[in-house]
């Protein structure tokens, strides 16, 4: 678990240009999140409906602890998006229109609007889930012609993973992608859109990679909480 100190300095760091840190507490016990807490995190990040529902349901009780803000980063079914959607803060892996229409439905229901991200495949690994440049544009282009029907999911930015590896400038160019398909999307359609603004890349092994190409939301996980 990282010190009070260490902590102190990353967030500074993180600050320093201007993102801000999603701790991803996957597998991790409460009572790490509750010390994480204790030292000023208020955004964490789960990518399994079952264990962020548990998870939520926790804190729920306790009111100390009222202010969480959820955040779902995982691979998201359509048919599950009912049980995150009455609390979660923001969706960082939308991956199809179908599933943004599901999230748009559900929180609807529940009176909410959804800050939603759109996840885009910049890896060479074939494993990681994402839309290419592509079907970016063609999710886009369904947006914008339903946008009036989708007025409970704001579209708040992308989010990518890059390859698994400690090649610099492998997963620089690939971070490097993420921003020029977020910056095509922007000027392409959304030119009078504020929202459309957060870049979501970094992971404990590349965070510092990913501040320096744009990253506005780094998802750090073991570098906070250990190994999982
Ligand atoms: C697990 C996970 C992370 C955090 O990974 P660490 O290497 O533990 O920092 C970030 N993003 C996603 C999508 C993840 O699944």
């Amino acid at each position: 678990m990282i010190l009070a100190e260490q902590f102190k300095a990353l967030t500074a760091q993180i600050h320093t240009y201007q993102a801000q840190l999603v701790a991803v507490s996957k597998f991790q016990t409460i009572e790490k999140i509750e010390a994480l807490y204790a030292l000023g995190q208020r955004d964490f990040g789960e990518n399994y409906v079952q264990e962020l529902v548990t998870k939520y349901e926790y804190f729920k009780a306790k009111p100390e602890f009222q202010d969480i803000r959820w955040h779902f980063i995982g691979h998201l079914q359509r048919n599950k998006v009912k049980y995150i959607a009455p609390f979660v803060a923001m969706i960082h892996g939308v991956d199809s229109f179908k599933l943004l229409v599901e999230i748009n439905k559900e929180a609807e229901k529940n009176a909410v609007t959804i800050p939603c991200l759109m996840q885009i495949f910049i890896a060479t690994e074939e494993s990681k889930f994402g839309m290419d440049a592509t079907e970016a544009i063609e999710f886009m282009s369904y947006y914008q012609a339903q946008k009036e029907q989708l007025q409970h999911i704001t579209l708040a930015g992308v989010m990518g993973m890059a390859s698994f590896s400690n090649n610099e400038s492998l997963v620089r160019s690939e971070f490097q992608k993420l921003i020029s398909i977020k910056h095509m999307l922007k000027s392409s359609y959304m030119l009078a859109h504020p929202n459309f603004k957060e870049v979501s890349m970094g992971m404990s092994a590349d965070y510092e990679w990913a501040l320096a190409e744009g990253s506005t939301l780094v998802r750090i996980g073991s570098m906070l909480f250990g190994a999982r």
